[in-house]
């Protein structure tokens, strides 16, 4: 085996296994707290709902253990058994190296790769979130909804993957600079279209009918300057009984959208109080914050591309035939290989980012808190949430603070009430 071969196996396994130790560590925490509601929640679950959220979290926990153990298992093989520089082969005897015909060949890799995960999607939803009641998906309109998403990466990222292959070709040595470029500018317009053209194909929105709660938010956003033209009601019921809340769009595109299970599940005030938080994500920057990181993580994921793809050792590690040039069927397996690889270090990366957007929520709230004149509707929105969600509770503290993005309950509630 090539050293570099050996690094990336370890990082495969040391990844795994934290993966294995952290949900450990979170299940014998989880059950150690399984005997009787701890006191700070008795006020939001009853001992069924709290036995059911604990319940819940723990088949998630065993299915998370198996999924990952899998992926390990299925990136070890792909990795070290030699499909890939294999199939990459007979691609090119076949179909020639061609921008077109190379971008097809990452395409089918990613595709091949994400049937694989299919079945334990499907797990989740018809086994875990139907037996604790979250699923309302058909198996009819779960396939349509793959083959509509399948569609989608077709008709938008085969072309964008292109035209990066062809930039590598047209630009030479800073073809990395070009092609995040052309993906950030990718990713805006996406963000533009993404609520006319993508989101209508899966769900249906409807204006906010005329009434009491439309008048609330509406005049919450006058007071708070957030220009919007409509707040719309998606069917997000359709699918699952999860809820959610949030905004699309730029400027005088923006909407807001309010799944219809959120707004059965609270009252109108508490329905405010989380809008005016989700107006705080706006007002403090922190989509804008967001932003920026995404598009720091681009550049970075092409700058690596782009020197490993210059890296003997690295394509040797992996059994590619290494070639120099700015030819895409050179930097083909850069590509491949990071695609595969990022993950094991981004792991590693991501507690830092949930530090951050942890600190976002906490500033989200303060701001819905200012601007509402209290917390007490938007500390009971989070119980409800909580509740209806089957959150875990009481996660191990490392646990939440390695994976959560958002501060848990409790965190969030000893928050708001400081700035009270
Ligand atoms: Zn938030």
């Amino acid at each position: 085996m090539q050293p570099f071969a050996i690094i990336a196996l370890a990082l495969i396994l040391a990844r795994t296994l934290a993966e294995l130790w952290l949900s450990q560590l979170n299940r014998r925490y989880v059950c150690a707290h399984r005997d009787e509601v701890p006191p700070p929640f008795r006020e939001i679950m009853d001992e069924s709902t709290y036995q059911r959220s604990i319940d819940y979290t723990l088949a998630k926990n065993r299915f998370g253990n198996i999924v990952n153990v899998f992926d390990a298992v299925v990136l070890i093989a792909v990795l070290f058994s030699g499909p890939l520089p294999w199939v990459l082969g007979k691609f090119g005897t076949s179909f020639g190296t061609s921008i077109w015909a190379m971008a097809g060949f990452l395409f089918l890799a990613g595709i091949t790769l994400s049937i694989l995960g299919l079945p334990f999607d499907w797990y989740a939803q018809f086994k875990i979130e139907e037996r604790f009641g979250f699923n309302t998906t058909s198996m009819k309109m779960w396939i349509v909804d793959r083959l509509k998403g399948l569609l989608l990466i077709v008709a938008f990222g085969y072309p964008l993957l292109v035209l990066v292959l062809k930039l590598i070709e047209w630009t030479g040595a800073n073809w990395w600079l070009w092609a995040t470029a052309v993906v950030v500018a990718f990713q805006l317009l996406l963000m533009l279209i993404a609520p006319a053209i993508i989101m209508p194909l899966f769900n249906k929105f409807t204006p906010l009918g005329e009434g009491a709660l439309r008048e609330r938010l509406f005049a919450l956003a006058r007071r708070t300057s957030f220009p919007t033209r409509s707040i719309e009601v998606m069917d997000g019921s359709k699918r699952s009984r999860h809820s959610n809340a949030f905004f699309t769009g730029f400027g005088r595109f923006r909407k807001i959208v309010l799944f219809d299970t959120l707004i059965a599940q609270l009252t109108d005030l508490e329905l405010e109080s989380v809008l005016a938080h989700e107006i705080g994500h706006y007002k403090k920057r922190h989509v804008v914050k967001l932003l920026g990181v995404s598009i720091a993580g681009i550049v970075i994921a092409f700058a690596a591309i782009a020197w490993l793809a210059r890296q003997q050792w690295f394509y040797r590690a992996f059994n590619f035939e290494y070639r120099v040039g700015f030819a895409a069927a050179n930097v083909i397996p850069a590509m491949l290989l990071f695609a595969l690889l990022a993950g094991t270090i981004t792991f590693w990366v991501a507690p830092f980012i949930h530090i951050w957007s942890r600190r976002f929520e906490y500033d989200a709230d303060a701001f819905a808190g200012a601007t509402m004149g209290e917390v007490q509707s938007l500390i009971q929105a989070l119980r409800k949430l909580s509740e209806k969600n089957l959150s875990n509770l009481t996660p191990h503290p490392f646990y939440s603070s390695f994976y959560y993005s958002h501060p848990t309950l409790l965190e969030r509630e000893r928050a708001l009430r400081m700035t009270a």
